[in-house]
């Protein structure tokens, strides 16, 4: 049926009607009735999604290349192009002189004119009109644009106004159905070669392509959630009419990208439970009571409580848990996690804690043997530096049960590891590892069945993901929609508050240095914390000798200048293991005055006694990261300052001198990446959307959560015939496992 014609009241199947007696049509939503001929005349469409697949007729030379270049080869990926935002549109009689400017006209004549100067081509000037008023508008070095726009031609111009009603045309565009004077047109990103009009141009070429559009949200959704179709959101976008308008489909294009990736999110999380199952961890607590009653020397807060609590419901379920444990530093999640481990081994089964580096590994190992003073549990410690010996011992005992706790890096999820009963892992830092590590994890969980041969299925262990940079809400659905969340809010008891300052002159540098020593004199310690740019987890040692001398040379220098006199250890990630160790235990035991550092003292290391923070060239580091690095001190009893070497008019250092709640520090972060550097989008989490803007678009995605959530629960294969198409596109643009949470 054609989209202008549709039928009303239409009267009963009569058999005894005469067949030629017509049935009574009208127009569309109107009065008017239709006869054969008109009937006949009414524009009739379906939509051909193939077309869009048809490849884009490219202007040759630069500026084809350059739209290459953008990836754009078909027609539908020119309309999936969107513009950046929209300039808004002067009518004739609006423009002001000297000022750019873009307005929508019709030809009313042209003519090339000669200029007189030599080696000019001829001068175009054309007589334009809107409904405001006319203008004369000059085009320069195109004598072909004559042939190109004749009377009546409807273009874009951008351009200035200058003195004697001319306007100087710098770009022009046809515009192909342009109705009435619109308040605004599409401005794009320009790319070397081609400008935001050329763009526009083309896309204007290929307008009638929107018809070809399918849309993928199920009706009901659409209404429910007052969205416009997808071809109405794209034209609104290209050919904006009204800011009401562009909002709108905006809207529509971000609703449905957050509603996909929810959709994976979920998706992902079901297939994972539905593959594989999980060891219900069911019985009542024993050890691990008694462990937080008797053997931790204090109270867990509310908050540790609360976690606990949803850890406990979690793994007495046969599905694999999949939680993520935020808190900032000294939060006291490794309580929680040493909880959780606790629970698997009371259970009989074994647990394992992946760290991604070694030295908070061994930071972690050490804790543990702190915290457990009750009869003991065989607990290891597997690193890539565990020597050859050692470690096919802890492997042969990891495979017999006789060792029930294992504490490590990567070197966990090699192949050669076998665990007889895997029921729970924690993996602290979780963004530091890829999905593929994590699913390597899943895979060492208990095979199901024991004895049933040719079945490989196993078990996942229960997972819970730990990370010290808290984010905002809105940013873990985001980033981590398919994992619960716990968050670690309340410090424990007795924290200090820290004292933060920037330090931006030689003379304040100076002062800074006193006050340091002021407060080794009093016995505190302090660190010293250089930049190097971090390797990936788990790679060997990046080729930046440059950097890494950075900190040895600082503390050379220290220990012969500012802080000549005192015990200064060095720490970083290249040292030998042994090395390491031994530099952190004099520290820790307060041997040394002074540990010269890179970020590997980020997390891990506790020493209540160190009341001073001094880091160089602050700025190279992200919000986060100073704040974990700050939440090394300020652990003891003693008042705390940190003091930041960089600029006091860095937004990040200043938010940083300001606040001490990571949770604000992380929504600051979230704002001035989005509105600045674009280097750490990866990292927030914010570039991984096309339309969507977070954290502006917060509403959005609450909406796409809910409504994803509904989806999956009425058909959670997504092979109802209103949803293939979202499942089909999800399958194509995420696949199975491509939707790595992104790194907080
Ligand atoms: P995180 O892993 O979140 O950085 P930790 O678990 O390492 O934090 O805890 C930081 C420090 O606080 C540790 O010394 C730990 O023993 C201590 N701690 C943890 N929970 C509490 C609590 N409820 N009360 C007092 N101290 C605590
Ligand atoms: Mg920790």
């Amino acid at each position: 049926m054609s989209r202008a014609a549709v039928l009303k009241n239409p009267s009963p199947p009569d058999p005894a009607c005469e067949p030629q007696a017509p049935r009574e049509i009208f127009a569309f939503a109107g009065q008017t009735r239709l006869d054969r001929e008109q009937m006949l005349a009414a524009p009739l469409h379906w939509p051909r999604p193939s077309k869009l697949e048809d490849e884009l007729a490219l202007p040759g030379g630069k500026v084809g290349e350059a739209i290459a270049s953008l990836g754009i080869k078909t027609v539908g990926d020119l309309l999936e192009h969107l513009p950046r935002d929209s300039r808004e549109a002067r009518t004739i009689a609006m423009l002001r002189i000297g000022e750019q400017a873009t307005v929508a006209v019709a030809v009313v004549s042209i003519t090339a004119r000669a200029v007189r100067r030599r080696g000019m081509r001829p001068l175009v000037e054309a007589t334009v009109r809107d409904h405001s008023g006319s203008m004369r508008a000059t085009f320069f070095n195109q004598p072909w644009l004559v042939g190109r726009y004749p009377p009546g031609t409807r273009l874009l111009l951008h351009g200035k106004a200058d003195q004697g009603g001319r306007f100087s045309v710098s770009h022009h565009a046809i515009a192909a159905e342009i109705d009435g004077a619109p308040e605004a047109v599409a401005h794009y990103s320009a790319t070397e070669g081609v400008t935001s009009t050329q763009i526009l141009t083309l896309v204007h070429g290929v307008r009638e392509a929107l018809c070809d559009v399918c849309e993928l949200l199920p009706a009901g959704l659409r209404v429910a959630q007052r969205l416009p179709d997808r071809a109405s959101a794209l034209a609104a976008l290209h050919f904006p009419r009204d800011n009401d308008d562009t909002r709108a489909g905006r809207e529509r294009l971000a609703f449905e990208e957050l509603l996909l990736s929810q959709l994976a999110f979920l998706r992902r999380r079901a297939r994972h439970q539905a593959r594989s199952g999980a060891l219900t961890l069911a019985q009542a607590p024993s050890r691990s009571a008694r462990w937080l009653s008797e053997e931790l020397p204090f109270e867990l807060t509310d908050d540790q409580r609360t976690a606990i609590a949803a850890i406990d419901t979690d793994i007495s379920q046969p599905r694999s848990m999949q939680r993520l444990l935020m808190g900032e530093v000294g939060s006291g999640k490794t309580v929680v996690a040493l909880y959780a481990m606790l629970r698997a081994v009371e259970n009989g089964h074994q647990a394992a804690l992946m760290a991604p580096t070694e030295t908070l590994a061994e930071q972690h190992f050490a804790t543990l043997q702190k915290l457990i003073t009750g009869e003991p549990i065989a607990t290891a410690l597997l690193t890539g530096s565990t020597p050859v010996r050692r470690r096919r011992d802890i492997l042969a005992k990891l495979h017999s049960g006789e060792l029930q706790l294992v504490v490590g890096t990567h070197a966990l999820i090699e192949p050669t590891v076998e665990f007889r009963s895997l029921a729970l892992a924690v993996v602290d830092e979780q963004h530091r590892f890829g999905v593929r590590q994590r699913a390597a994890l899943d895979d060492k969980g208990s095979p199901w069945g024991e004895g049933e041969s040719g079945d490989r299925r196993r078990r996942s262990p229960h997972i819970l993901h730990m990370t010290a940079t808290p984010i905002p809400r809105t940013l873990a659905l985001a980033s981590y929609g398919d994992l619960d969340v716990s968050t670690l809010c309340e410090l424990p008891t007795g924290r200090q508050p820290i004292e933060t300052c920037i330090v931006s002159s030689a003379e304040e540098r100076k002062k800074a240095y006193a006050q340091l020593r002021e407060q080794l004199s009093q016995g505190r310690q302090a660190y010293v914390v250089c930049p190097l740019i971090e390797q990936a987890a788990g790679q060997p040692p990046g080729d930046d000798p440059g950097e890494l001398r950075a900190a040895s040379a600082e503390f050379k220098r220290l220990a012969e200048g500012e802080l000549e006199g005192y015990e200064l250890v060095l720490l970083h990630g290249q040292m030998p293991l042994r090395e390491r160790q031994q530099a952190m235990a004099q520290f820790a035991q307060g041997d040394a005055h002074v540990l010269v550092s890179t970020t590997v003292i980020e997390v891990g290391i506790d020493v209540a006694n160190a009341t001073v923070m001094l880091v160089e060239s602050a700025e190279r580091f992200g919000i986060s990261q100073l704040h974990q690095l700050r939440g090394r001190i300020g652990r003891g009893e003693h008042a705390s300052v940190c003091m930041l070497m960089g600029s006091s008019e860095s937004g990040r250092l200043g938010a940083l001198k300001r606040y001490s709640d990571g949770f604000r520090l992380a929504e600051i972060d979230l704002k001035l990446r989005k509105e600045g550097d674009l280097s750490g989008t990866r990292q927030s989490g914010v570039g991984q959307f096309k339309v969507a803007c977070l954290p502006d678009d917060e509403d959005l995605l609450e909406r796409a959560r809910a409504q994803a959530q509904q989806i999956m629960a009425a058909d959670e294969t997504l092979s109802d015939p209103e949803h293939t198409l979202l499942g089909e596109l999800l399958q194509e643009r995420f696949g199975e496992f491509t939707l790595e949470p992104i790194p907080a």
